[in-house]
């Protein structure tokens, strides 16, 4: 047999590919891309995915290893799926193996066969005899599969028949038992598209005629504008055309209403992939939508990378969202990466929000996308009257102004629902010894300790270290230690002395620590009655509730002097998104923002003339300083127990791209080239805004380059050089390749 090696991607972070030889006895034919394999690596058995095969290897003969292993005989990652993860480890600079991991269902990762996760099923016998049946649950059963000739053992057992009851069935050679991927649901169809008014009409005609072919389109629409409708409409265009659709939603706003009105709209399939499946369901809603069963997807940010053979449209609802980036590992951008996805299988991607990130805003604005604007609400609804309620001087109870109380209660007297937002849970996010000023500390963070009292104890959000209430100060012995401002926990003990007849109910990670406490939670709040909503973020996304009336601001202002470039931007965001949630329905709403603040020009621009308003002059700003999105930016992280080391990690990093820079520059002199591009510029190495955490050190250097080829040139040097640099062992690093935040 002539000679061959395999070349295989591996699960592990050297930014390189490996030869084997085959698994003996094994011919080249055999050997496609997408493959997986089994493989020795050093002392571990893992899962990889072949390459190609080819005569010619830099490893010598005699230490090539053999193949353990081929799992599949047809490739299990189709080819552009491939592609895609070629170009998402030459972007990220990240390992392919790493990449394509991500690309499989965990199952499929360990090795597990494709229909490993199928369901045991009950099929009618196709001559089955006519049968003298005894018990009436025998009957039953009987009269059951001759309406239907297959049941899934689960449906059959959640009515009530047992597994002897089909057993004998199966004796009277009237059912046999089988294997089968479960069928994705289908709902009863049971809304109808709504009459579209002239905004929405434009947007769906102009995306509708980009079916077909790639176009990336920002629909910009206020909240409650019918943005969904307009993704609906287009959806049903696509599903005519025999096409897939992928929706990609963040991770807190796929609830039960928002899948609900897909299924209600559509007679097909609709699979759901995100974080609150099991490993099977993960790979059944995977292989339903890579064999075509699944005509919808809707999904978080993984579900990027799902195969879908028919793929005809790909939305990417509320785009601005900070959980479409994955903040650890490979670090991409599942809305860049739906760009790149739509590109290849020449789809239209439409970027949805009432906030667009303002380098979606800065690719419509200059024409790169098309620009679809919702500017009214949908139906009756008004936009809610938005005001800033100044607290500068002003005597607050429980950290409420008075005449925002007595707004309050006014909405509950009518019968309404009241949201109030503070983004920090806990009861308290600091506790202080009144005679001596000392702060109860985290050992291990540069932070302070939050006070919660259910229950009670103190707890580090950010290494998540929790220790006990202490009785006295440890420094001075002072019994007279407090807790100093306010989080949810203490909000909501305030608000229920303030408002003794009404329901004050508490949303936040702590309150609601399960999906099914969450949507039960919202359940109530729809059915509900007068009452007050204290929470998080938790609140602010995606959910309609029709009752509320009033949002309440508690503490906007952090977010106004973030030491991040985006501060603003999210901090507008956020505010938004929250106020959004105010008069949904018929009823009009009000929101009331407290701040110290309420000359800030920036929020009053963002208040008196809206998010489009404000985002023009942060671009503004941001084109002046020659930030994102008018350079691209890539940050190297290093953390280590060791300060100095990673200081010095950094410094090396620096070095090496100065060097390389002098290089590229001499080189380009001698040849009496000029310069095309400015290079790349560095900033720091300084320390993280909090530059401790859990123990360890964290600091980090900025690269600022105007044109994106010269930073992946220097990124892609840079990540070599660095995986090579001994005596760094203990240093923690990653590139970030256009990070969300710079903390
Ligand atoms: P968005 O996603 O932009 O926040 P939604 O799609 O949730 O807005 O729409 C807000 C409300 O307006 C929903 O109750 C929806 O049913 C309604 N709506 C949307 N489009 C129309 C329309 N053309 N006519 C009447 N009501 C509509
Ligand atoms: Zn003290
Ligand atoms: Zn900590």
């Amino acid at each position: 047999m002539p000679f061959f090696v395999v070349t295989i991607a591996l699960p592990v972070p050297l930014r390189r590919n490996f030869d084997y030889l085959p698994v003996p006895g094994e011919s080249r034919d055999i050997y496609q891309p997408g493959q997986r394999i089994k493989a020795e690596f050093g002392r571990q058995l893992l899962t990889g995915i072949v390459l190609t095969t080819t005569e010619q290897t830099d490893v010598p003969v005699d230490k090539l290893k053999p193949l353990l292993e081929r799992l599949d005989d047809q490739p299990l990652i189709d080819s552009s799926t491939l592609a895609l993860c070629q170009w998402l480890s030459g972007y990220y600079h990240h390992s392919l193996g790493e990449v394509l991991e991500l690309a499989l269902p965990t199952m499929l990762r360990r090795g597990c066969k494709l229909t490993e996760a199928d369901e045991k099923v009950w099929l009618r016998q196709a001559d089955a005899p006519t049968a003298q049946l005894k018990g009436t649950k025998q009957q039953s059963l009987w009269q059951l599969f001759q309406q239907q000739s297959q049941w899934p053992h689960k449906e059959l057992t959640s009515r009530g028949y047992t597994l002897a009851q089909l057993k004998r069935l199966t004796e009277l050679n009237l059912i046999q038992e089988g294997e089968q991927l479960p069928l994705p649901a289908i709902a009863e169809q049971s809304s109808q598209p709504l009459p579209l008014n002239s905004e929405q009409q434009k947007a769906v005609d102009a995306i509708r005629a980009h079916l077909g072919s790639f176009k990336p389109c920002l629909l910009e629409g206020v909240t409650g504008s019918g943005k969904t409708e307009v993704y609906l409409q287009l959806i049903a265009e696509a599903l005519a055309n025999k096409k897939q659709v992928l929706v990609l939603v963040p991770e807190i706003g796929l609830t039960p209403q928002t899948v609900g009105r897909f299924r209600a709209r559509f007679n097909v399939p609709v699979a759901l992939l995100h974080s609150g499946l099991n490993d099977r369901e993960r790979l059944q809603g995977w292989r339903q939508c890579k064999e075509g069963n699944a005509r919808i997807l809707i999904g978080t940010r993984s579900a990027i990378f799902t195969p879908l053979p028919d793929l005809g449209l790909i939305i990417l609802d509320e785009e601005h969202d900070a959980s479409f980036k994955q903040q650890d590992g490979l670090r991409y951008s599942a809305r860049d990466f739906a760009l790149v996805r739509g590109h290849k299988a020449q789809v239209p991607v439409v970027l949805g929000s009432a906030t667009p990130a303002l380098e979606t805003l800065h690719n419509a604005l200059t024409g790169k996308y098309l620009h679809l604007k919702l500017l009214r609400r949908a139906g009756n609804a008004k936009p809610p009257a938005m005001k800033l309620h100044s607290i500068l001087h002003q005597p607050l109870s429980a950290g409420f102004a008075q005449p925002v109380l007595a707004k309050m209660q006014q909405h509950l007297r009518n019968g309404k629902q009241v949201l109030v937002f503070i983004n920090r849970r806990g009861f308290a996010p600091l506790l202080a010894c009144q005679q001596c000023g000392w702060m109860a500390e985290c050992r291990r963070c540069d932070a302070r300790l939050t006070l919660h009292q259910h229950p009670a104890h103190l707890h580090c959000h950010h290494c998540d270290f929790q220790q006990g209430i202490p009785a006295h100060c440890p420094e001075c012995h002072s019994p007279n230690i407090e807790a100093v401002g306010q989080g949810t926990e203490r909000i909501e003990q305030q608000l229920e002395q303030l408002f003794p007849n009404f329901p004050i109910r508490r949303v936040d990670r702590d309150s609601v620590r399960t999906k099914q406490a969450f949507d039960a939670l919202f359940d109530e709040i729809h059915n509900g009655g007068p009452c007050i909503l204290v929470g998080t973020q938790m609140l602010a996304k995606g959910h309609h509730f029709p009752d509320v009336t009033m949002v309440t601001v508690l503490d906007s202002d952090a977010g106004l002097f973030s030491a991040d470039f985006r501060g603003m931007e999210h901090s507008a965001q956020l505010i938004l998104q929250v106020a959004g949630r105010a008069g949904r329905a018929e009823s009009p709403g009000e929101v009331w923002i407290q701040t110290l603040y309420a000359d800030h020009p920036q929020l009053n621009l963002l208040l008196d003339s809206g998010y489009h308003a404000l985002a023009l002059s942060i671009l503004q700003e941001r084109n002046a300083q020659q930030l994102p999105p008018y350079s691209y930016m890539a940050l190297l992280r290093a953390e280590c127990e060791d300060r100095h080391l990673a200081q010095q990690f950094l410094q090396q990093a620096r070095g090496f791209i100065q060097e390389l820079q002098r290089q590229h520059h001499q080189f380009h002199d001698h040849q009496g080239l000029k310069l095309q591009q400015e290079g790349v510029n560095l900033l720091g190495p300084f320390p993280a805004i909090m530059e401790r955490r859990a123990g360890r050190f964290r600091h980090q250097l900025q690269l600022y380059a105007k044109e994106r080829a010269s930073l992946h040139r220097v990124a892609a040097t840079l990540v070599q050089f660095l995986e090579q640099q001994k005596g760094f062992n203990k240093v923690r690093w990653h590139l970030d390749i256009d990070p969300l935040d710079t903390l």
